[in-house]
């Protein structure tokens, strides 16, 4: 994969990441919401549930009728209304009307209202709405409760509802509706104001900002990786001791510029250097100087080339290897003779090389000019067969490579 399209979908990959935390959060914060409202209206059930209980427990209870208190006209028992004197009449109060009572009272202090309801009400107000009847429905089928948000009036409500099970207790007045214990006999439908508190902007500027800090750590990351790959390529292309190209850098540089000429029909040059007994080198002053003198000779080779395309690399132990691209035989001849003459001047000591007594180069030189055909190899062969030419005919020189030689 391409670095660049490596990095989008690194990107790409973190911003998904970061999409799918803050859907989580956020579904996850609207389910917290969904809980709490839900075990609220349970709770409240719960409460009128028990209230009726202990209403139905005591067979109903007493209250004065007052202008508030009416005696229930659907309540059919007998000592409905007991009257105690001229100024008091107690009425009785069962589960149903005490419900009706507590949902008032309810609805005025905390907007929660509570609603009684049956598909087979006595009462006709007690019966179900629409969405009562679909609840109610549905507990006949064994659903133990309900819940939903709902719209009403541009407010948020949470609607939640529950069945009325048939108690023993309950059978003195609803036995004759037919039902018996265990029946569902109808449900309870608590509505409570809600609003949902979801955090949704600081979720979303800290997802932004989570996604903003991993893409320019992924930018700043990408960038030092590639400069430590380009660091770790350039050093693997360099001779540790010379610091000029090494020889698998080299033949990957030929290569380029063997096909270019080939394309563009320019001869190619080669110098194949070798410093003249070496050895006698380092066994007078030292595998020290040795390598120290390695590196003058690397440097002064590289200073004779004065073309950017030209290359000087260390092809192994003392010697080195010169491409000239666009280069003549003769030109190369020259330059090699340049470096040979270079390198003598510096009259770097090496007392028992004789005749001399410094160092000495012995160079090889081939050419591409003029043939049709060739290969890397063969250049490079050629190089060293006249390298060999130098060496034999008494070091020092420049020798170069033509056929028949
Ligand atoms: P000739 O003129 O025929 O080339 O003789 P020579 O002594 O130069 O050649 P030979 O192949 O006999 O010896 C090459 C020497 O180069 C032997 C080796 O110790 C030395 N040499 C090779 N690489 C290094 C290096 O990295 N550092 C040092 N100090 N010496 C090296
Ligand atoms: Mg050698
Ligand atoms: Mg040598």
């Amino acid at each position: 994969m391409k670095s660049k399209n490596l990095r989008a979908f690194v990107i790409l990959s973190w911003l998904l990441l970061i999409t799918a935390s803050f859907l989580w959060s956020y579904t996850s914060a609207r389910n917290e919401q969904k809980n709490i409202a839900f075990q609220t209206a349970r709770s409240f059930f719960e409460h009128i549930v028990i209230t009726r209980l202990w209403n139905a427990r005591h067979g109903g209870v007493y209250v004065p009728i007052t202008e508030k208190i009416l005696p229930n006209p659907y309540l059919d028992v007998p000592m409905r209304d007991i009257p105690v004197n001229d100024n008091l009449t107690l009425t009785m109060i069962n589960p149903a009307f005490m419900t009706r009572q507590i949902s008032e009272i309810a609805k005025e202090f905390y907007g929660v209202q509570f609603h009684i309801t049956s598909l087979k009400p006595i009462r006709p107000l007690n019966k179900p709405t629409a969405r009562e009847k679909q609840f109610l429905r549905k507990f006949e089928q064994g659903v133990k409760e309900k819940g939903v948000f709902i719209q009403k009036g541009g407010k948020t409500y949470y609607f939640y509802m529950a069945p009325l099970i048939t108690k023993k207790v309950c059978l003195r007045c609803h036995a004759k509706q037919g039902y018996k214990e265990g029946d569902v006999r109808g449900g309870i439908s608590i509505t409570i104001p809600f609003v949902m508190n979801i955090p949704l902007l600081p979720l979303l500027i800290g997802h932004t900002l989570i996604a903003f800090i991993g893409i320019l750590g992924i930018v700043i990351a990408e960038k030092k990786i590639t400069q430590a790959y380009e660091t770790i390529q350039k050093q693997a292309a360099i001779d540790v001791l010379t610091g000029i190209p090494n020889r698998r850098s080299f033949f990957e540089i030929l290569l380029k510029e063997v096909k270019r000429s080939r394309r563009n029909h320019d001869p190619i040059s080669i110098i194949m250097c070798d410093i003249d007994n070496f050895k006698i080198y380092n066994d007078t002053y030292g595998h020290l100087k040795g390598d120290m003198c390695l590196q003058k000779v690397a440097q002064a080779i590289k200073a004779c080339l004065k073309r950017s395309t030209d290359l000087c690399a260390r092809y192994g132990g003392e010697e080195f290897i010169i491409l000239l691209p666009n280069t003549t035989l003769n030109g190369a001849i020259n330059i090699a003779e340049m470096i040979r003459s270079n390198i003598e001047k510096m009259k770097i000591p090496n007392k028992n090389s004789l005749p001399t007594g410094i160092i000495t180069l012995s160079l090889g030189v081939s050419s591409t000019e003029g043939c049709t055909e060739f290969d890397p190899e063969t250049i490079i062969k050629n190089a060293d067969t006249a390298l060999y030419k130098a060496k034999e005919q008494g070091r020092n020189q420049v020798q170069s490579f033509r056929k028949n030689t």
